[in-house]
């Protein structure tokens, strides 16, 4: 397959600044990253893709000689003949163009790490976790079931003798402009520099045996719904490496009883008018069980009552979020005989017919006033 065109890859012009390249890459790396796109290979291709050519148009001498002799100009014979960058190269080299908190760090481990470091990491774990909205709001241990990779015991290493455990060939080619250097990754020891020597039969031909543990998280209070808890070194190991991440991803379980907005949890109260008209004492359910409320004489449907610190734990924070109860006035729709007359005897008293301009304020100053 022909190679296509750096620029093109990055979609960006040849009078591109550093800064616009960096930024291209960046937002394709974002895209294409294959903890977004686990199994997918052409997302991963597209993520090399990029990497080369960034790793080309990022360094003034490469760019330099690809501007003016094209792919020919980097020494089709090296480096990036065969297959592309390995992924760890990538990110080694390049993982420090996500730090800065920009909330990709968790995915290189440790963040804004050095880019000379060539620490191999083992791959990324995703586990779904659904929770209910009370093990949101209070927070809650959990116990997940994973299978990962890890090295069997008993596995021996020795250093490759194709890079002589420096995980990387060099090769000199010959180009129009002379000898140069390159280095790829050793494809013999996948750049780790070491090798399995002895290993007992169970484990693949790189010391690994697939593991099933049962991993205690601790959920903070006030997780939402995709948000993404990281566990360092909880993902697959690789040898001679770190392991990788073990990456929970929230999901919240529908929810009958109560609305979620935000901290606040919504709950709709249904009284009948009676209880509406003369007050009455009602129990509602909150996260934390049931407690009862006083319903003043006179409330009017659409009315929001407060359950101080009955809410969801702040995420970020010690404070709580409140309960608010919606309280709908119930209109009966069967009615008995006996029920019609003693009705059809109040339908003409004053007290009955609606007044408005009488209740304090509307349901939209009162909707403003809680939010
Ligand atoms: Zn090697």
């Amino acid at each position: 397959m022909a190679k296509r065109d750096y620029y093109e890859v990055l979609g960006i012009s040849k009078s591109a600044s550093a800064d616009e390249i960096k930024k291209a890459y960046r937002k394709l790396a974002i895209k294409y990253h294959p903890d977004k796109n686990p199994d997918d290979t052409s997302a991963e291709e597209k993520f090399k893709e990029a990497a080369e050519a960034y790793e080309v148009l990022s360094n003034p001498e490469k760019k330099q000689r690809y501007d003016q002799f094209g792919h020919q100009g980097l020494g089709d014979a090296g480096g990036y003949s065969g297959g592309g960058m390995n992924m760890e190269d990538i990110f080694s080299q390049f993982g420090d163009i996500f730090g800065g908190g920009g909330g990709f760090g968790s995915f290189f481990g440790g963040g804004g790490g050095g880019s000379t470091r060539r620490t191999k990491k083992g791959t990324n774990l995703r586990v779904k976790l659904k929770l209910n909205l009370q093990e949101i709001a209070n927070g809650v241990e959990k116990k997940i079931k994973v299978k990962r990779h890890v090295v069997a015991a008993g596995v021996t290493f020795k250093n490759c003798s194709a890079c002589q455990g420096s995980g990387q060939i060099k090769k000199v080619v010959n180009t129009m402009l002379g000898q140069m250097v390159s280095a790829s990754t050793c494809g013999v020891c996948g750049g780790n520099g070491q090798i399995v020597d002895k290993k007992p039969a169970e484990a693949d031909a790189r010391g690994l045996i697939i593991k099933e543990e049962v991993i205690s998280i601790n959920i903070p209070g006030g997780v939402a719904d995709g948000m993404q808890l990281s566990m360092s070194g909880k993902g697959n190991e690789t040898p001679g490496g770190i392991p990788g991440d073990l990456l929970i991803v929230i999901e919240e379980l529908e929810e009958n009883t109560f609305q979620r907005e935000g901290n606040n949890v919504i709950y709709d109260l249904y009284i009948s008018f009676i209880d509406a008209a003369l007050g009455a004492s009602v129990e509602v359910p909150t996260i934390d069980g049931k407690v009862k409320i006083k319903i003043e004489s006179g409330t009017q449907s659409g009315k929001m009552l407060r359950l101080k610190g009955k809410g969801i734990k702040d995420i970020n924070g010690y404070s709580r979020g409140d309960q608010l109860i919606m309280v709908n006035v119930w209109t009966p729709t069967q009615l008995s005989r006996e029920e019609k007359e003693t009705l059809e005897q109040l339908r003409n008293s004053e007290n009955f017919k609606p007044d408005p301009g009488k209740s304090d304020k509307t349901f939209f100053d009162k909707m403003k006033e809680f939010f």
